[in-house]
């Protein structure tokens, strides 16, 4: 009996290509949940992509909420891993605890978008997110695909898509569908607004700040003048236009593992007075990895 044998991963061999279906390529799909719908779930088990190429890594807050989510979660999955049909089940699925406390003691959307509470809860999204990156990404993994617990509407060709780019970070448009009571039609609003390209006035803001302090976008009281990608779209250009950004929304956004590898994560404290996604983006950027963005491409938010 000799010593336990070695595992060896040649990461030369772990391809990421445009045409990640034929190379066979593994995708880590990874969804930091408060709350479970059913609707994120069932738009999960349309996406296309070969299931036996995707592993799922979930993490959920140790709160009520988070107990009942994961309740809900562990339901689902047992349904489809036991008793779904072969192709529609995953390669595996993981889903962790968060040791640490949630982001707000509420939930709702009035509430967790107060300016007064985005650091903290950026802050902890970061972590979240890190602890959930760090213990799922594997040596075979070729993909992160960030997506969020409440989009409850993508393209099945989503993870296709966006890694047709080719591109290192790439995130779609979050928009939001509504009931419009004026016309009396559904209609849609951007939603994510955390993807951007960067202007001279929110630099200069950055200038004027505190070692700790953070820009935040879509808030009144910070006019950044950035460009916002959330009103970018314009149904008179290509659909699979994609633009350079500063800062990235992670609702539904496509990396290749090898810059997680390199080092870029969410930072949970001011990075270039950035947090969480916005800060990854800057990180990956430093790491010379430019992110890009799909003005036309959406995906679809909750509606509360
Ligand atoms: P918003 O859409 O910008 O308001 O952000 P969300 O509240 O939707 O948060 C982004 C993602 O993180 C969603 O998938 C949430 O379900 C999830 N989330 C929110 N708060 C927490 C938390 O405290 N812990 C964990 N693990 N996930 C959370
Ligand atoms: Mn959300």
């Amino acid at each position: 009996q000799g010593p336990p044998p070695v595992t060896r991963y040649d990461l030369n061999k772990v391809t990421v290509t445009p045409d990640p279906i034929k190379n066979q390529e593994h995708i880590l799909v990874l969804t930091p949940m408060a709350r479970f719908y059913q609707e994120y779930w069932d738009n999960l088990l349309r996406l296309s992509y070969p299931h036996e190429l995707i592993t799922l890594g979930f993490i959920l807050p140790k709160t009520k909420e988070g107990n009942q989510a994961t309740a809900a979660l562990q339901q689902q999955i047992q349904k489809i891993q036991n008793h779904g049909a072969e192709k529609d089940r995953f390669k595996s699925i993981i889903i962790l605890r968060q040791d640490f406390d949630p982001a707000v003691v509420s939930q709702d959307e009035s509430e967790r978008h107060k300016l007064g509470n985005q650091k903290a809860r950026r802050e902890i999204m970061a972590k979240a997110r890190n602890s959930l990156l760090f213990t799922t990404l594997g040596p075979a993994t070729s993909w992160v695909l960030w997506l969020d617990a409440d989009i409850v509407e993508s393209p099945p060709t989503l993870i296709q898509d966006l890694a047709s780019h080719d591109k290192p970070v790439i995130v779609a448009n979050c928009y939001q569908k509504y009931y419009d009571p004026e016309t009396k039609k559904m209609a849609e609003r951007p939603y994510d607004f955390n993807s951007w390209q960067d202007s001279e006035t929110a630099l200069k803001m950055a200038e004027q700040m505190g070692p700790d302090d953070i820009l935040l976008e879509g808030y009144a009281e910070l006019a950044t003048y950035r460009t916002l990608m959330a009103y970018m779209s314009n149904p008179g250009s290509p659909k699979d236009l994609a633009v350079p950004l500063d800062g990235v929304g992670s609702t539904a956004l496509l990396v290749k593992a090898d810059v997680h590898r390199d080092g870029a994560m969410f930072p949970a404290f001011s990075f270039y007075h950035l947090i969480e996604s916005e800060g990854f983006a800057k990180m990956a950027k430093r790491l010379g990895w430019q992110p890009y963005g799909l003005p036309n491409y959406k995906v679809y938010h909750y509606n509360e």
